[in-house]
C-alpha cells in the first residue's frame, strides 16, 4: 500500500521546484493507488512565515494534485504539523540515547566557534564526530554524574546522534542507484534541542514511520541528509521507506540552480500563485495571475526531471498519472525554460471552452463589459488559435468590438491602390443588396463577382480587410463581416473610401 508525502516548510510561498515535488508524489501515489499526505514540517519556528501553509494548500489545489490525507482531511495519522507533534518527538530522541545511538552535547556556541576557528588556521575543517568528540563538551566525554549535574541545573543541551568510525554505508535511491559514503565524513548531526523542539531529521524520519510512509520522494537537495536518514532507521529498528531524490531545477541558461529570486530578474513567474509577503509587502508574480492555465502548469513541471521516452509532450493529469514511472526520471539537472511553458500554454488555451475563456475575457477587458457574452465567444473562436494568453485577446480581436481609427500605413500602401474606391463602392453594393447575411452566401456572391470581373482577388480582400481590422491581420474576412453585421461592414469601408 504505497503511501508517499510532501513535506513542506512554512517558510515562505511554494516555489515551482517544490510544486513539481508535490507533482511527482501526487503521479506516483495515484499510479499505484496509493495516499498522497500532506505534512506541515513547521518544527523551525524562526523561519515561520504566516499566510505559508495556506498559500501550500491553495498551490496544490489549484494545480489540481490535491492531499488526500492531511491537515482538516482523513486524519487517520494526525495532527500533520509537527509543531502539534512536539511532545511526541523527545521520547524518540530518549530512545536512541538509552541505546547508545545518540548523546546529550553541552557545548556553547561559542566554543563550537572557537572549535572550528582552530581548525581553519591548521588547515582543517571542523566536523564534531568521532575524531574530536572526545574533546568536546558532551556525555561521552563527562561522567554519568557530571551529565546528570548538568541536565539538572537545566543547562542547555542538544542530542547529536553519534554517527560511526570507518563504516562504509550502502544506500540505495530508486533515482541515483547505490551509493556509498564513508562515515568518516559524517557528522554527529543535532536531532533534538533542550527547547523542546526536534531538528528536521529526527522529527522527518520519526513521522515517516508513524505515518507509514512506503515511498521518501524529494529534492536532490535532501541526498546529503540520505546517510543520516538511513543510521536513524537502523538506529530505531524500523524499516526504512524507499528514496528518491529529483534532479536539481536550473536556470534557462542551464548553468545554476533555480532560486526564489530568479524570477523578478528574468522576468517570468517562479512561483504557482502570486504571492505577497507579509512583513515587506513585496509582490512576487504567479503563473496563476500571468495567465497560465493550471494543466500547462502540470505537464510542464512534468517534465523537469522525466519524460515518458516517447515522443508525446502533452499529457493530461490522467495520461500522466499512467504514464509517470520513477526509474524514467533523471540524475541530471532540467533546464527551466519559460518559453517552453508559454507553448503548452499555447496548446491548452486550444482545449478551453471559449465560454469559460469568454468570461475571463470579458472580467478583464473594461471596452467589452457591455457586450453579450455569447458573441464575445464566438469572437474567441475565431481569434484563440493565435492566443497564449487570456490577455492577448483584445489585440488580437479589438476591431469586433469598436472600428479600426489607424490603418497600418504600410498595409495602406499595399492595398489602396488606383481603383480601389470603385472596388469597394460595389462591395458595399453587394452587400447591401444581399438579404440574409450569412457567411456562405457573402462568400458566394463577392468571390463570384469578383471572378465574373476578373478582377485580382487581393484587390477586393486587402483593402476590404484593412478598412475592417485597420491591419492585414486577422481570421477569414467573410468571418469579421458576418461577425460585425451588415451596418457596421458598411460603415467601416465607407470611412475609408470617403
Ligand atoms: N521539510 C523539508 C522541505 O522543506 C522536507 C524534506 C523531505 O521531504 O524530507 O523540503
Amino acid at each position: 500500500n504505497v503511501r508517499v508525502r510532501f513535506a513542506p516548510s512554512p517558510t515562505g510561498p511554494l516555489h515551482i521546484g517544490g510544486v513539481r515535488t508535490a507533482l511527482f508524489n501526487y503521479l506516483f501515489a495515484k499510479k499505484h493507488n496509493g495516499t498522497f499526505v500532506l505534512r506541515i514540517e513547521d518544527t523551525d519556528q524562526n523561519r515561520y512565515v504566516d499566510g505559508a501553509e495556506k498559500y501550500i494548500i491553495d498551490a496544490l489545489n489549484w494545480c489540481g494534485i490535491p492531499y488526500d490525507e492531511g491537515i482538516n482531511k482523513n486524519e487517520k495519522f494526525g495532527p500533520y504539523r509537527q509543531s502539534e507533534r512536539k511532545h511526541l518527538y523527545k521520547s524518540y530522541a530518549e530512545q536512541l540515547i538509552a541505546n547508545g545511538k545518540a548523546y546529550y552535547a553541552f557545548d556553547t556556541a561559542e566554543a563550537l566557534d572557537a572549535h572550528r576557528k582552530d581548525h581553519e588556521e591548521k588547515g582543517k575543517t571542523f566536523i564534531y564526530n568521532w575524531h574530536n568528540r572526545l574533546k568536546l563538551n558532551n556525555s561521552l566525554s563527562l561522567s554519568a554524574e557530571e551529565v546528570n549535574a548538568k541536565l539538572d541545573a537545566g543547562e542547555d543541551y542538544v542530542i547529536r546522534f553519534k554517527s560511526p568510525q570507518d563504516e562504509t554505508l550502502h544506500l540505495k535511491d530508486i533515482i541515483r542507484g547505490d551509493i556509498k559514503i564513508d562515515t568518516n565524513i559524517l557528522d554527529d548531526k543535532v536531532l533534538f534541542k533542550s527547547d523542546g523542539m526536534p531538528t528536521y531529521h529526527l522529527a522527518n524520519i520519526v513521522d515517516d514511520h508513524l505515518m507509514e510512509i512506503t515511498h521518501v520522494i524529494r529534492g536532490e537537495e535532501w541526498l546529503p541528509s540520505l546517510a543520516l536518514h538511513y543510521q536513524l532507521y537502523e538506529a530505531f529498528g524500523w524499516q526504512a521507506p524507499e528514496f528518491a531524490h529529483l534532479p536539481l531545477i536550473l536556470k534557462p541558461t542551464g548553468k545554476g540552480k533555480l532560486s526564489k529570486r530568479d524570477g523578478d530578474k528574468l522576468g517570468f513567474p517562479v512561483f504557482p500563485l502570486k504571492w505577497t509577503d507579509p512583513k515587506t509587502n513585496d509582490v512576487s508574480r504567479g503563473y496563476k495571475e500571468d495567465g497560465y492555465f493550471a494543466e500547462s502548469v502540470v505537464n510542464f513541471l512534468a517534465f523537469l526531471g522525466w519524460n515518458p521516452g516517447t515522443e508525446q509532450e502533452i499529457f493530461s493529469l490522467e495520461e500522466l498519472v499512467q504514464s509517470f514511472d520513477l526509474a524514467r526520471v533523471n540524475k541530471a539537472g532540467a533546464r527551466f525554460d519559460p518559453d517552453k511553458i508559454k507553448w503548452f500554454n499555447h496548446h491548452y488555451m486550444q482545449e478551453q471552452h471559449n465560454d469559460e475563456l469568454a468570461e475571463s475575457f470579458k472580467s478583464q477587458q473594461p471596452e467589452i463589459a457591455h457586450i453579450d457574452i455569447n458573441y464575445i465567444s464566438l469572437v474567441i473562436g475565431l481569434v484563440k488559435e493565435r492566443a497564449t494568453f487570456v490577455s492577448d485577446f483584445w489585440e488580437l480581436s479589438h476591431y469586433f468590438f469598436i472600428a479600426p481609427t489607424e490603418y497600418d500605413s504600410k498595409a495602406s500602401k499595399k492595398a489602396f491602390k488606383e481603383g480601389t474606391k470603385e472596388i469597394l463602392s460595389q462591395v458595399i453594393t453587394i452587400l447591401e443588396a444581399n438579404e440574409d447575411f450569412t457567411v456562405d452566401t457573402l462568400q458566394n456572391e463577392i468571390k463570384g463577382w469578383i471572378t465574373s470581373n476578373s478582377i485580382g482577388f487581393g484587390q477586393v480582400m486587402m483593402p476590404l480587410r484593412l478598412a475592417l481590422v485597420g491591419a492585414l491581420q486577422g481570421p477569414d474576412v467573410f468571418d469579421i463581416i458576418y461577425m460585425i453585421g451588415k451596418n457596421e461592414t458598411i460603415k467601416r469601408i465607407q470611412s475609408v473610401i470617403s
